[in-house]
């Protein structure tokens, strides 16, 4: 038996046929290279995360784990420090006592801010999570209720920065900026690295003293620069995503100034604690082993939003962003234009899952939205988005978001699953 038939015989297996494999085959090759550009990117930052950890002497004593309060962790501050180093800043918080990314935003935003200050999104509406953090939406112990105000000025329609907007919006109390690198689940465009420096070097340039602050989430390791390479004062990610490297298994980080992470540091724990108290509970190895992963896991989900775009748009569905399109998040997105194809594609992902692959995702009314939402997701971090997921209000056009995978293999075949329940559904043809 030769290789191919092999293969297809083991495709097979796990009820991909061979007309699903001809499609990815043929995406594939279109991909090669882009592929080689993203493994380039990820061998690049790879070096950037080896040098860190030899540079800040990381040994097997940093694992130990700590309890009750925590002090004197070795390991919980040497991980800090590599964040510090990896991201090029004076300081890190890197966290499993924070929850999560919206969690650490929060903390970044309160800890900054004082009553009559105002924040400046100048990219939009920031993520739906910080609409009741910054009291968009009222919400008890929002930034509203302690006197913080906000303020937004909205991309121009070719998706460019408003900078007389910008410039108008920009006063005596403006204390913050807020910039979301990543589109989330939004319409417009995600930010690079590049626009990310010009756009701060404007805001600097009106008023030097205002902090800026980047929601790094989907972002880290997709570029070799990070916005702290171009003057953000402050980043904050997940760690359950690209840069805990599908290995931590909670946690949040916000890397920056020192007088910005001890900001921070003072209101998650309290004031006059700061960062010595908080202790790691024996996660460390997995945050230190997460982070050396994290540039390839992070190059692998990219590959696979790239494959999931090529297969897609050569099917004739309309994706964002396009397979040819440099990246700089690692979402993308599918109209599957039916709520049949939707369901169809979610349950795709969800079988080829290493974890929970029996189960039929359903849509569901899920609290905050408008419209039933179905998901996909077999993690073995629970909500952990690096990891293979999809998800989707079901509403027209039936778009899938789709983010993640550990191995390029394993969500190449969590998408061609994907496109042999469209073709078992006969919503495409093989
Ligand atoms: C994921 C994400 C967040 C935070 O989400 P959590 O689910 O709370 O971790 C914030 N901003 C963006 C752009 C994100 O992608």
């Amino acid at each position: 038996m030769n290789f191919m038939s092999a293969m297809e015989e083991m495709y097979r297996k796990i009820g991909i046929s061979a007309e699903a494999i001809r499609l990815g085959e043929k995406a594939e090759k279109a991909c090669a290279a882009h592929f080689a550009e993203i493994d380039r990117i990820a061998e690049y930052n790879q070096i950037k995360v080896l040098n860190a950890f030899r540079e800040c002497r990381v040994g097997e004593a940093w694992f130990a784990p700590s309890t009750g309060y925590g002090y004197n962790d070795l390991g919980r501050d040497g991980l800090e420090e590599l964040y510090a180093h990896v991201f090029g800043t004076e300081d890190a918080l890197v966290r499993a006592q924070l929850v999560s990314g919206t969690h650490a935003l929060s903390i970044a935003l309160s800890g900054n801010l004082r009553p009559g200050d105002e924040i400046l999104s100048p990219v939009g509406k920031p993520y739906d999570t910080l609409d009741e953090v910054i009291g968009i939406r009222p919400q008890r112990g929002s930034l509203a209720e302690y006197g913080v105000t906000y303020r937004q000025v909205d991309l121009l329609p070719d998706g460019s920065f408003d900078f007389d907007g910008i410039r108008e919006a920009l006063n005596s109390r403006t204390r913050l900026v807020e910039i979301q690198r990543s589109k989330g689940y939004s319409a417009r465009h995600t930010l690079s690295v590049a626009e990310i420096g010009k756009l701060i070097a404007f805001i600097k340039d009106i008023r030097p003293d205002v902090i800026c602050m980047v929601d790094n989430c989907y972002g880290e390791f997709v570029e070799i620069t990070e916005p702290t390479d171009v003057g953000a004062d402050m980043i904050v990610g997940s760690l359950i995503k690209n840069p805990g490297g599908g290995l931590a298994p909670i946690g949040g980080y916000i890397a920056g100034t020192e007088e910005c992470v001890a900001n921070a540091a003072y209101r998650l724990t309290a004031p006059g604690l700061g960062k010595e108290l908080g202790a790691s509970l024996g996660v460390t190895r997995q945050l230190l082993q997460g982070l050396f992963l994290a540039p390839a896991v992070t190059a692998s989900a990219e590959k696979a939003a790239v494959f999931a775009a090529q297969i897609y748009q050569d099917l004739g569905f309309h994706v964002v962003p396009r397979a040819e399109e440099t990246r700089h998040d690692i979402i993308q997105s599918v109209d599957l234009m039916t709520p049949e194809a939707l369901s169809a594609f979610c349950l795709g992902i969800q079988a080829a899952a290493p974890v929970d692959s029996f189960v039929t995702p359903e849509p569901w009314d899920m609290p905050g939205y408008d419209d039933p939402v179905i998901m996909a997701a077999g993690a073995f971090v629970s909500g952990a988005s690096i990891e293979l997921s999809a998800d989707g209000p079901m509403r027209p056009p039936y778009t899938a978001f789709f983010q993640g995978g550990l191995t390029f293999s394993s969500a190449k075949a969590g998408v061609l699953m994907s496109v042999q329940k469209l073709i078992d559904a006969s919503i495409i043809k093989g």
